[in-house]
């Protein structure tokens, strides 16, 4: 009798583990559907059959599993249709969740910020380097509707700036919060424009206000001193205010050409030119003013450059310009080379010292209005600030690059290359160009 009894309680032990087991197992395989977001074990699959409860518990997984596969589906169908709108409109547009995750950038986004790529799932925050921005999108989140905002955005070393306008969105989930809609206009040119016109006019009033009130503080004195006031003095005073008003007078005409070289229509009269007879008067009038007396200018240039389709006015003022500067920069005795030559379908003119040349530091600067190494010894020597942007703006106006090599102690070399169109008139001999010189 009592084997009887353990060997039932035995079978019965056995029995009861397995059950166990089976039903661990299937909550383990219940857990991994569900993470998995795969329907369990349809009926006809082996091992599926389970007694009681568990056929309906499963069942009733699969019908919320493939439901929420079918919501995703939808969704992200939804997000596609909206993304296939988006995508090819020319603002900037960014769609982030109640937890300003990005769920949609479209195109035009991407190009404004090439380094956030793969910006999709990711914070606002991580993505986008601009503290008024996360504060907009917390006002437009707040509510009343915002208006538009000129947001800056800082990449690297650079500034980006947009134009912001936002609006709260339902989700397209049913998920709970709101989400919000961007539409960003890029104005980093204009932004750029307009602190490059407020410089200018600073500058511009600037250079003005230095000569005219020392002339009118001179032609104050003159007015209630000049009968008693020593002859030489007078002319000492006079000499001055003439110095200054042809100062104002030199600005007033680099303004002119600037602006003339930057309008719309800058006048440029090409016609066939030939370089080497231009650079050579050139040269020939320099050489003959009192300034450049003690100065050791040569000239070469290679034949083989024949008539050129050029503005010779204003490559005159380039070379002029140029030289100018060699003059004014470097001490007496210097040595001016002035060269052209032919270098891969381009004519390369340069001008070379051999003064104190320029800091590492001002040559990325040198062409820019109104910028100077020494600002004193610019002024002292007559020089407005503005004769590299001349020289950078006909130069580019011709097809052309500018640049400038220049080493502390050594020296500076300017160059300047012109495209070597042919000229419409018959190209005369390299020959016949030498011997006219
Ligand atoms: P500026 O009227 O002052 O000469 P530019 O635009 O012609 O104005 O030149 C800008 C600055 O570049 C000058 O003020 C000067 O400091 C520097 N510079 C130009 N050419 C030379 C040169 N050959 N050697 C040394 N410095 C130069």
């Amino acid at each position: 009798m009592f084997y009887l009894i353990t060997a039932a309680l035995a079978i019965g032990l056995a029995f009861a583990l397995k059950w166990c087991r089976d039903h661990q197992q299937a909550v383990r395989r219940l857990c991994q559907a569900i993470n998995e977001q795969q329907p369990l074990l349809s009926d006809d699959e082996p091992g599926a059959k389970m007694p009681g409860d568990w056929d309906r518990l499963r069942s009733a997984t699969n019908e919320l599993i493939t439901e929420v596969a079918q919501l995703q589906q939808a969704r992200s169908g939804q997000l596609a249709q909206l993304e296939a709108t988006l995508g090819s409109l020319q603002e900037a547009v960014l769609l982030v969740d109640a937890e300003n995750r990005i769920l949609l950038a479209n195109q035009a986004l991407q190009s404004i910020f090439p380094r956030a790529k793969d910006i999709l799932h990711q914070r606002l925050e991580i993505v986008l380097h601009s503290v008024a921005f996360l504060n907009f999108v917390e006002a437009v989140r707040a509510g009343p509707a915002q208006p538009q905002q000129e947001l800056e955005f800082v990449e690297g070393s650079d500034s980006i700036w947009l134009e912001a306008t936002g609006t709260l969105v339902t989700p397209l989930n049913g998920a709970r919060g709101t989400w919000v809609l961007f539409v960003l206009h890029d104005i980093t040119k204009q932004k750029k424009l307009e602190g490059i016109r407020r410089d200018f006019v600073s500058n511009v009033s600037h250079e003005l206000r230095t000569p005219l009130s020392i002339i009118k503080g001179y032609i104050e004195t003159l007015v209630d001193g000049h009968r008693d006031m020593p002859l030489e003095d007078r002319d000492r005073f006079l000499q001055t205010i003439q110095r200054h008003t042809e100062r104002l007078n030199s600005l007033l005409e680099d303004l002119l050409a600037l602006s003339r070289l930057e309008s719309i229509n800058p006048g440029l009269r090409c016609e066939s030119t030939a370089l080497a007879d231009l650079l050579t008067s050139l040269i020939d009038d320099i050489r003959g003013r009192t300034v450049a007396s003690e100065h050791v200018i040569s000239f070469a240039i290679d034949p083989a450059i024949g008539l050129m389709l050029v503005d010779p006015l204003k490559i005159t003022q380039i070379c002029e310009n140029l030289l100018d500067n060699a003059l004014k920069y470097t001490p007496r005795g210097s040595r001016i080379e002035v060269s052209a030559r032919l270098r891969s379908g381009e004519t390369e003119v340069c001008v070379r010292d051999n003064g104190p040349g320029i800091p590492a530091t001002d040559l990325p600067h040198i062409f820019e209005r109104f910028y100077r190494v020494d600002k004193g010894r610019s002024r002292e020597k007559g020089g407005t600030g503005l004769g590299l942007s001349i020289v950078k703006h006909i130069v580019q106006l011709h097809g052309g690059r500018v640049w400038v090599e220049s080493e502390l102690g050594k020296g500076t070399a300017f160059f300047f290359t012109l495209p070597q169109r042919a000229s419409q008139e018959k190209e005369r001999k390299p020959e016949e160009q030498k011997s006219e010189r």
